[in-house]
């Protein structure tokens, strides 16, 4: 009789879950995956994949009134809401469908229930089932973070809930000044809602390049999202079916809904961690793991935004490949976490890849910045008041392109393609040795020939 029931358990069937449990499935393993809510996880169900959605459906407005300037007239046009979301929860269905059938046909069982850890081989199901397995891979994945217990807390919605909102408020106040709160705030405003954005801090999305700060929040409040700074939400207060958030500085705001996007933490609470010797982080609080994504226990594993790393779907997906190549396939893979492009799709959008100009600043001795705005050649038509950003960050000395910096349409697929240069550890000659293609806002990339910044270190005396 075998040792173990399974030679692979894994918890959680998102984008790390499921990529590991099929990988190690086609290595021939005996594999066993719980997910509790939807085969697919948060990208699948109630993140990228429903908010890009969202994103598609909500820019459309722009190009209507962009269309006037080329000629088109547009009669009375209309938005509704509920379509919106029924088209989209049928997606999803199909999606969920697809994760279910592509794991099952790697030969992988899934269970469709909680599964925790009773010690370092057992695993117990919600139905009281216990299963023995030789490994364990974690991928429960992360949630919304709440913040501090404001009152009136519990009117409050995350991202979990707008992509289920019965109506489209036509106010709404989002906290946040990160990934999702400015997503949600131009997908809101480009259906017409009101949307105040409040943000702790002096600007929005901390720990991007300054440049990118300053030119999304001027392209953000020209779009009519109002953009509050240096204040929190303090209180939310119902009456029917309004609301009103009352901010720090005294003053508050009346909304139809309001939303918290104030980060996400680990799903660690009551896996039973403890029980089976797996150790937490005390950095971020997410399972610690070592660059194999193995945690303290030697069979056990984790991978995604359970262990806090980068929480990004294809990061996810990487460590989940990786962990069944080094267990099962044979074959060692660690994840390189260095240069990881991303793209926040706030409307416009933001594409970047490697360091900012401040990182760039305090690591090099010689960093030279390319950087241009301009006015899109469809706005020259449109009559649009929009600029879009390209920047270059280059070591100056050996001339290697460091990071790169892209605000405007289609930045996201812009960033995905030069994100190849960036790892491949392309020069500023190599860019400059590259053809524009014309008439392209990319172009602009690699005709960027002067610096517009040179900041050179003075070797200490
Ligand atoms: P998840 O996908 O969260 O999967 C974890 C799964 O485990 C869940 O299905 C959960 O139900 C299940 N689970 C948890 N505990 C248990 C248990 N005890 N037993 C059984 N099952 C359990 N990333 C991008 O790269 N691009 C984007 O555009 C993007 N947009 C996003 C938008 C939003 C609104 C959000 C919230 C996130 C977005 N992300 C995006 C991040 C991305 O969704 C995550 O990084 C990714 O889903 C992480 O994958 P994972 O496998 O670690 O966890
Ligand atoms: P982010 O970390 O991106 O942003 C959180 C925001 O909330 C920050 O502006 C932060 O401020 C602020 N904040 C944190 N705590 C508080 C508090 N207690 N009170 C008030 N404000 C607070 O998290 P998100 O929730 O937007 O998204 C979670 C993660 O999901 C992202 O980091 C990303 O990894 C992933 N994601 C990726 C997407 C993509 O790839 N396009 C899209 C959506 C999510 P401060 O900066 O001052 O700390």
């Amino acid at each position: 009789m075998a040792e173990f029931d399974v030679d692979l358990f894994v918890i959680g069937g998102g984008s790390g879950g499921v990529r590991a449990a099929r990988i190690a499935a086609n290595y021939g393993a005996k594999v066993m995956v719980a997910e509790e809510y939807r085969m697919g996880g948060t990208c699948v169900i109630r993140g990228c994949v429903p908010k890009k959605l969202f994103v598609i459906g909500s820019h459309v407005h722009q190009e209507i009134e962009d269309a006037a300037g080329f000629g088109w007239s547009i009669g009375q046009v209309s938005f509704d809401w509920a379509t919106l979301v029924a088209n989209k929860d049928k997606e999803i269905a199909r999606l969920e469908g697809a994760y279910t059938s592509n794991v099952e046909k790697s030969g992988a069982k899934i269970v469709k229930t909680r599964a925790v850890l009773e010690d370092a081989h057992t695993i117990r199901l919600a139905t009281g089932q216990k299963v023995t397995a030789k490994y364990i891979l974690i991928a429960t994945g992360g949630a919304p973070n709440h913040g501090p217990a404001v009152p009136g807390i519990e009117h409050v919605i995350s991202s979990n809930e707008a992509f289920h909102l019965k109506e489209l408020p036509k106010r709404i106040v989002i906290q946040g000044g990160g990934y999702i709160a400015l997503e949600f705030a131009g997908i809101f405003a480009g259906f017409g809602s009101d949307v105040s954005v409040i943000y702790r801090g002096d600007n929005i999305l901390r720990g991007f390049d300054e440049d990118v700060r300053k030119h999304v929040r001027a392209e953000m409040e020209k779009r009519g999202i109002t953009i509050i700074t240096g204040c929190t939400v303090t209180k939310v207060d119902k009456h029917g079916r309004d609301f009103t958030a009352h901010l720090s500085g005294g003053s508050s705001i009346a909304a139809d809904q309001v939303m918290f996007a104030i980060g996400r933490h680990p799903n660690v609470k009551g896996l039973g961690l403890e029980a089976a010797g797996v150790a937490i982080n005390p950095a971020n609080g997410g399972i610690q793991v070592d660059g194999w994504s193995k945690t303290s226990v030697d069979n056990i594993y984790a991978v995604g935004d359970v262990t806090h790393r980068t929480n990004l779907t294809p990061v996810a997906i990487r460590e989940g490949h990786a962990f069944a190549d080094t267990v099962f396939g044979k074959r060692p893979v660690q994840v390189d976490h260095a240069t990881i492009p991303t793209a926040v799709f706030s409307q416009p959008e933001v594409g970047t890849v490697g360091l900012t100009e401040q990182e760039a600043r305090a690591q090099f001795a010689h960093v030279d910045i390319y950087k241009t705005d301009f006015r899109p050649i469809k706005a020259t038509m449109s009559g649009r008041d929009t600029r879009v950003l390209m920047k270059l960050v280059v070591d100056g000395a050996s001339d290697r392109v460091l990071g790169c910096h892209v605000v405007g349409d289609a930045a996201a697929e812009i960033t995905q393609a030069v994100a190849i240069a960036v790892k491949m550890k392309a020069t500023k000659a190599d860019f400059d040795a590259t053809i524009a293609l014309h008439p392209t806002a990319s172009e602009e990339l690699v005709t960027m020939r002067t610096p517009t910044a040179r900041h050179v270190r003075q070797a200490a005396e």
